[in-house]
């Protein structure tokens, strides 16, 4: 391993995301962190919906990499290749490192600045305003807690989804999608299932489903999930790492598969559980564990272990309600909501990252 600058050592996180942002955080003191990031901000991506609906929701949700590590060095860049001792950027900066943390879960299209991601939200929040009716395209956790955003905050626009399964919200089982469906239709959602829509034949405003419906709407929003963003590992010295889907293959340490010094957290791994925020961020929790031990020359067999999480889900529907589901178990309401629905969750995940829960 090489020598570090002057005594602390050099671990360098790919990927600013929750998962990346939070291990970059807890050990900015301990060790020379850089953080490398396709973009210049760091986003709560679950405040998404909210902000697009309210874009002033997202000047506590979208908050700049240097905030929350002001001891550490950020780059704003896309990584593009790892080697054994250092990370490239796509604009040239050759990062050496003793650790490396992957956690480029998703990519990011579109708005790499924060003023970029501001006047996106203004955008989507015009459309939504002008048009009266509103087609929404996915019906997985993006499409429904948009449907739902919208369905509260409007209750006369007309909103249809279009969602190519046989239900809502595939992964969180047949009962608790069952209830949102009840939910959604009781706002006047309109639900179609099992079809798919090419925007690019719409015309005037109408639209074919591939079941031949057809759908007038003012506009449209693809609610369909990001890929991985493991593309830029396929060319590396990881590209072996990568399991069949392109996630990174992990042991229960969270060490990506025959690396000694390269983890992998987040929704980029093969850990066998839902993909969601809170269990990322405990992949950072462990990780960064793992990685003090290790810079202190703990032995392999002392590393913390990660065991995979039960499942959970927590879908916001507006402001008050949500849909909650443990195993079988589901339930949906102001009861849920109240864990999730008024704040999502910003303040506590501000709070986190060292911020304050409020601007100031
Ligand atoms: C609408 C919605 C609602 C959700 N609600 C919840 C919820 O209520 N609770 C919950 O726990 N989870 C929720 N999730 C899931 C949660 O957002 C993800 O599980 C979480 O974001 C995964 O974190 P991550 O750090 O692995 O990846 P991401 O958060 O996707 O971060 C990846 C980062 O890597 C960067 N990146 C990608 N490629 C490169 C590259 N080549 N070079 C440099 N940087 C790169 C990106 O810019 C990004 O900053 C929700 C997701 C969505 C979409």
């Amino acid at each position: 391993m090489a020598d570090s600058v002057g005594e602390k050592k050099r671990v360098v996180v790919i990927g600013g995301g929750v998962a990346g942002s939070l291990i970059a955080r807890s050990l900015q003191d301990e060790a020379n962190v850089t953080l490398i990031d396709m973009k210049e901000y760091f986003e709560i991506p679950w405040a998404a919906l909210r902000s697009m609906c309210d874009p002033s929701f997202a000047k506590r949700a979208v908050f700049s990499h240097s905030e929350y590590l002001p001891r550490g060095n950020v780059i704003t860049s896309a990584a593009a290749n790892i080697t054994d001792t250092e990370v490239i950027t796509a604009k040239g900066d050759k990062v050496a490192y003793d650790f490396a943390v992957i956690a480029t879960g998703h990519s990011e299209t579109g708005a790499y600045t924060k003023d970029e991601k501001f006047s996106q939200y203004q955008t989507d929040h015009e459309k939504i305003k002008s048009a009266c009716s509103i087609l929404i395209i996915g019906g997985g956790q993006t499409g429904v807690e948009l449907a739902a955003e919208i369905a509260v905050d409007y209750p006369d626009k007309k909103v249809t989804i279009v969602h190519r399964g046989s239900m809502l919200l595939e992964f969180i089982g047949e009962s608790a999608s069952n209830k949102v469906v009840h939910w959604l239709k009781s706002r006047k959602v309109e639900i179609i299932l099992g079809q798919s829509v090419d925007v690019n034949t719409a015309k005037d405003g109408v639209y074919k489903t591939s079941g031949g419906q057809t759908i007038d709407a003012e506009c449209h929003f693809i609610c369909i999930g990001k890929p991985i963003g493991s593309g830029w590992l396929k060319e590396t010295v990881l590209k072996g790492s990568l399991d069949i889907h392109g996630r990174l293959m992990v042991d229960s340490n969270l060490k990506v598969k025959g690396r000694s010094n390269v983890f992998g957290i987040g929704d980029i791994t093969d850990i066998p559980e839902l993909k969601l925020g809170y269990l990322a961020q405990r992949h950072a929790g462990i990780a960064a564990k793992n990685i003090r031990l290790l810079m202190k020359n703990a032995n392999d067999n002392n590393l913390n272990v990660y065991k995979p999480a039960l499942p959970l889900s927590l879908i916001a529907l507006g402001k008050r309600e949500a849909v909650a589901q443990f195993y079988c178990l589901s339930c949906i309401g102001r009861l849920p909501g109240m864990i999730k629905s008024g704040d999502l969750f910003v303040g506590r995940t501000r709070k986190q990252l060292g911020l304050l829960s409020e601007l100031q």
